[in-house]
Formats: C-alpha cells, sequence, structure tokens
C-alpha cells in the first residue's frame, strides 16, 4: 500500500546528508506512484513532482533527519499548499444568506444540506432553512423531509410546482417573512453532466443570487471528479467544494485534481451517512491522508524545533569527559517530552505504528524518575556514586517511591553512562532511542 510505499521511498535516501539530483528521484518516483494511486491525476501529479524536486535540490539535512523524511516534509507542504493553504470559510453574511448546493445525483447533496443545516443550528445565531428543488423524483422531496425533521430543520417544499426557479424565489421570500436567515437550496442532479441539468441550475442560479455555491462531489469518483468539477465550475463559478464520502479507505487524491483544474477552495467534507459527519477541510490534514502514513511529517518538524544542537554537543562532551549526571539526565528526559507523549511519538515513526499498537506506554511513564531525580540533592545528581542505602532510603520517602524504584532508576542510569560512552558520537539521539525502547 502507499505508506509502504513511502517508506520505501524514505529508504532509499537513508545515508545521504544532502539531497541531491541523484537520490531524489527515486523518492520522487515514489511520491509519483503514491499520488496516482490515491486517484490524483497524472498530469497534477507530474507538475506536483517538479516543484517539489526544485524545492528540495540541495536542501541540508539537519543531522537528527534522514533527507528522506525531510523530503516527506517538503512533499505534504507542497501539497498543503497546492490544496489551498487554510481553511475556508463560507460566506454567511447576507440576509438571509442563500447557499445553492450542485452537482451529480448521488454525490451527496441532500444529505450535505441537512448537515450543514444542522451545523450552523448549533451557532445559535442561525436559522436556516432547506428548500427541495428537486422536483424530479417525489422520493428526493422527501427524503430531504426525512432529513429536516432529523435535525429538527424546516424544510420548504411546493407540492406539483415544476419549475426549480419559482421554488427557490419563494422559499427565500417564505424566509424573509419568516426570520430564517440561511437558506440551503438543494437541487437535482443527473447521473452525469448534461444540458438539461446544467442550464436548470443555471437558471437558479441566475435568479437567486446565491451568496454561496457549491459543488458537492463524491471523493471516491476518482478521476471523473475533474471533469464533473470542471463542467459546473464553467457554467456557475462556483464559490467552493464539498467533498463527500470521505470516510472508510478513501484517500482523497480528488482535493488535490480538484484544486488544481478549478481553483477553488474544498470547504468541507463528509464522513459519514450521519447528521454529524460533517468536518471542516484542513488541507494538511488531507495532505496526511494522502500520503498515508504515520505522521512522519509532525515528527520531523518538532524535531527540528525542539532539537538543540548545542545542547547535544554539549552532552557528548560531558559523556566523554564521564560527567554524565542525573541533570543531564533529566534535561534529557524534559527534551524527549517537550516532543509529545511516548505514545504520540511512537506513533509517528512509520512502521512502528503497527508493531506497538498493542503496547502498552504510559503517557507520563516518566513520572517516577523525575520525582526521583528531584528528590536528589545536587551533589548525588553529578555524582551519583555518593547514594548510599541510606541516601537512597531517604530519596524515596521524599519522592513517594520505593527503595526498588530508586534502585532500579540506579541501574538504568549506570547502563545508559555505559552505553553512551560506548557510542560516543550518536549523542543525544542514541539516548533518545534508548529510553524509548
Ligand atoms: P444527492 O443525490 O446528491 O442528493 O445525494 P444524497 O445526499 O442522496 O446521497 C447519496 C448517498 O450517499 C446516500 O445513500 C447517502 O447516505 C450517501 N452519503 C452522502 N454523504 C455521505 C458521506 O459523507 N459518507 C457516506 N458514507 N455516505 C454518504
Ligand atoms: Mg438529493
Amino acid at each position: 500500500n502507499l505508506s509502504d510505499k513511502l517508506d520505501k521511498a524514505l529508504h532509499l535516501l537513508k545515508g545521504h546528508g544532502k539531497i541531491t539530483e541523484v537520490n531524489v528521484a527515486d523518492t520522487l518516483k515514489e511520491v509519483r506512484r503514491a499520488l496516482l494511486d490515491a486517484d490524483v491525476n497524472f498530469k497534477i501529479a507530474k507538475e506536483f513532482t517538479n516543484t517539489v524536486k526544485e524545492k528540495a535540490l540541495g536542501q541540508d539535512v539537519l543531522t537528527t533527519l534522514q533527507p528522506g523524511q525531510l523530503m516527506v516534509k517538503l512533499v505534504k507542504d507542497e501539497l498543503t499548499e497546492l490544496m489551498g493553504g487554510d481553511a475556508a470559510g463560507i460566506n454567511l453574511s447576507g440576509n438571509p444568506s442563500v447557499i445553492l448546493m450542485s452537482g451529480l445525483q448521488g454525490s451527496g447533496k441532500t444529505t450535505f444540506s441537512g448537515k450543514l443545516a444542522n451545523f450552523l443550528k448549533t451557532k445559535k445565531t442561525k436559522k436556516p432553512l432547506l428548500v427541495a428543488c428537486d422536483i424530479y423524483r417525489p422520493a428526493a422531496i422527501n427524503q430531504l423531509h426525512v432529513v429536516g425533521e432529523q435535525i429538527g430543520v424546516e424544510v420548504y417544499s411546493e407540492e406539483g410546482n415544476k419549475n426549480p426557479v419559482e421554488i427557490a424565489q419563494n422559499a427565500i421570500k417564505h424566509a424573509k417573512a419568516n426570520g430564517f436567515n440561511v437558506v440551503i437550496v438543494d437541487t437535482a442532479g443527473r447521473l452525469a453532466v448534461d444540458e438539461q441539468m446544467m442550464t436548470e441550475i443555471a437558471n437558479v442560479h441566475k435568479a437567486i443570487q446565491p451568496q454561496e455555491t457549491l459543488f458537492v462531489v463524491d471523493a471516491m469518483t476518482g478521476q471523473d471528479a475533474v471533469n464533473t468539477a470542471k463542467a459546473f465550475n464553467d457554467r456557475l463559478n462556483f464559490d467552493g467544494v464539498i467533498l463527500t464520502k470521505l470516510d472508510g479507505d478513501t484517500r482523497g487524491g480528488a482535493a488535490i485534481s480538484i484544486k488544481s483544474v478549478v481553483n477553488k477552495p474544498i470547504k468541507f467534507i463528509g464522513t459519514g451517512e450521519k447528521m454529524e459527519a460533517i468536518d471542516v477541510f484542513y488541507p494538511n490534514r488531507m495532505a496526511d491522508r494522502i500520503l498515508g502514513m504515520g505522521d512522519v511529517v509532525s515528527l520531523v518538524e518538532r524535531a527540528q524545533e525542539q532539537y538543540d544542537e548545542d545542547e547535544a554537543r554539549k552532552l557528548q562532551k560531558k559523556i566523554a569527559k564521564n560527567e554524565f549526571g542525573f541533570d543531564d539526565f533529566l534535561s534529557q528526559i524534559q527534551q524527549v517530552k517537550k516532543m509529545g507523549n511516548m505514545k504520540d511519538l511512537v506513533g509517528m515513526i512509520p512502521g512502528a505504528g503497527k508493531a506497538m499498537k498493542d503496547v502498552e506506554i504510559e503517557d507520563d511513564a516518566f513520572k517516577h524518575i523525575e520525582a526521583i531525580i528531584h528528590s536528589m540533592t545536587p551533589d548525588e545528581r553529578s555524582k551519583p556514586s555518593v547514594l548510599d542505602a541510606k541516601r537512597k532510603n531517604r530519596i524515596a520517602k521524599g519522592s513517594g517511591t520505593s527503595i526498588q524504584q530508586v534502585n532500579q532508576l540506579l541501574k538504568q542510569f549506570n547502563q545508559m553512562s555505559k552505553m553512551m560512552k560506548m557510542m560516543q558520537g550518536g549523542g543525544a539521539k542514541n539516548m533518545m532511542r534508548m529510553m524509548g525502547g
């Protein structure tokens, strides 16, 4: 699967200190393949990898990071950028604000209309009205009524009226007269783009001048989504995209393709059939999803933020001079903790997530250790060899631990000091690994 492929792509770069034309080529090939697997349009995937390549070449790789990891960060940043940077909201400035739904039949317009009404309703200041303009199937009008009842939102429909423009206009009048400040117009769709449908929705669009025209698209339709999006955008110049059916395994590559082709923000996603299954679209989360891997990127980011190379160098000197003590130990623990809790950290390592799934890691695995060290005097911390039975007893009492726990920590500390001497050169990175393992 995708995640394995990217893992492989990472390995290809292992051991190189700088990103170069040669070592980047294979990785980019894998990234391109990953995008294609996620249903990203071929041309777009190619353009994308070219952009990443330009940005990647010649970048120095932090000592703590593998070039492959840096590449993944570049890939993710670029993906996020491509999908629209910051999350885009819905324009609700009108009174009433009119929102028009467009899209193919089965894309999820009716469901999303309900979800959006439900979402807005919780905002207290919003009183939404749902409008049934799918006049071809009585079942469709019924479906919207069922949804409306479920969420406690009024549905406007006109039995027997076959003119969606009229229905929509009447609904807006009804809204004005009855204090609704958001009008959500659900429309008819066809199984494929056809002229009659386009003309109809274009007419409704022209007549009611919505603040927001939303194009609803099934994320599972993959490559087809691009053509549909383009056809609707050519006619409606819509304001935003709703990506539905992003539950389950759908990778959502359609998000990238659509954004590249029509250049409109994706505003919400649908993640299930229930009314609550709606989420604001976050490009960075979507990038994670498309890359389909453990969250390497945030691990890389956190490492970049937190890792203090000077600190590491100082530490190495201390180890070399045999001056490593409990204070250093403590600051190392704090370093690790700054990066997140252990479970998070382990989950971010590609491959490890699966293997460690069933292993219990306490979030506060270091609590006792810290308490014990805090109960030591500065002298004891820098020269642990002075710790005799009497001192250990005092420390155990002071830290609320047992003498066994104190002994265990001392043992770990001694082992670690020995190992660190042996692995000199690895510094804090290796130490973190030891503490994690
Ligand atoms: P419309 O023809 O565009 O109005 O589409 P509908 O709203 O009737 O949805 C078509 C089908 O897709 C229905 O069975 C919905 O329950 C389902 N559906 C809509 N949105 C989602 C979603 O986000 N996830 C899942 N799993 N199903 C959805
Ligand atoms: Mg419908």
